[in-house]
């Protein structure tokens, strides 16, 4: 892999054309100026419309609006990227690293110049950064700008859900399982959306989850419940054959924390979700939340 913008494989493949922010949910679209109309995550059933009409923001107002941050998480060799003021979904990226260089999955709603530097500064002293997946739509953030300015040879997305992806250039199609990086693999969940993928970091034992579950936290941060959902805010639940789809993948991969888009949950493991899933399918189709002692 090269830093180098003078051999960008992609050159040239990718879209030139502005970019533009929902500043309902920050789903970045290309397009000509003045900008999109519409923003087809907000249209979508798994998402709220904006109350007062749709607003988009271009790449200098996105930066002019956020600072950014990275850190530590609670798993060693697992940093996060991040922005405040809160920006669209407010989703974190994280970067693994592993025996073959570092591995971005998710992306941060906004990457500023600090935050780039650290990366490029990261990626020098760990074998480069080669690969960049998601989990899915809401996880997507600013992958685009990642795509663009770190030039991993591999930017992978579950084919079944190639049309979200249309701000940047997927290189990998995801199908069922796809090994990303010495213990690392990628594993298609669907459910939440029709190519929603899990990365499962064995070495470590964390579920970078996407949306497939949410975890409801105490003021402390402690993990307190768990749910699954097809779309959160309108609390529409999975259906049956989903659950059993996600009992056979995440069932078989053992892990004892969790990384949604938007947090790292130490203590989350796989019996938890065989237990909230099989609890599911119990029943009828259910959104709400199952305190954690119950499972
Ligand atoms: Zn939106
Ligand atoms: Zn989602």
């Amino acid at each position: 892999m090269s830093l180098d913008p003078n051999t960008n494989p992609y050159r040239g493949l990718l879209p030139d054309l502005p970019a533009y922010a929902c500043t309902n949910c920050g789903h970045w679209q290309r397009w000509p100026a003045p900008g999109p109309l519409t923003c087809p995550v907000c249209a979508d059933v798994r998402n709220a419309l904006p109350e007062h009409g749709f607003e988009f923001v271009t790449d200098k107002q996105a930066d002019e609006l956020v600072t950014g941050f990275w850190r530590p998480t609670a798993v060693d060799g697992v940093t996060e990227f991040g922005t405040e003021p809160r920006f669209g979904l407010d989703s974190s990226g994280w970067v693994i690293e592993t025996d073959s260089g570092l591995v971005g999955f998710e992306c941060a709603p906004w990457y500023t110049a600090d935050m780039l530097a650290e990366l490029r500064r990261m990626a020098a002293g760990k074998g480069g950064f080669g690969v960049l997946a998601a989990s899915h739509v809401h996880g997507y953030g600013a992958l685009w700008q990642l795509q663009q300015e770190l030039e991993p040879r591999v930017v992978c997305v579950g084919v079944e859900d190639l049309e979200w992806t249309k701000a940047f250039r997927v290189t990998w199609p995801a199908d069922d399982v796809l090994v990303l990086a010495p213990d690392l693999t990628l594993h298609r969940t669907g459910g939440h959306f029709p190519g929603h993928s899990v990365l499962h970091d064995s070495r470590r034992g964390v579920l970078f989850c996407g949306d497939s579950l949410k975890v409801d936290l105490d003021p402390d941060g402690t993990p307190v419940a768990l749910s699954a959902h097809k779309a959160f805010h309108a609390q529409i639940p999975l259906s049956h054959g989903e659950l059993r789809q996600y009992l056979a993948v995440v069932g078989a991969l053992d892990f004892g924390t969790v990384a949604t888009p938007f947090e790292i949950v130490p203590g989350i493991t796989t019996d938890h979700v065989v237990h909230l899933v099989r609890r599911l399918l119990a029943g009828p189709p259910d959104a709400a939340p199952v305190p954690l002692e119950e499972l």
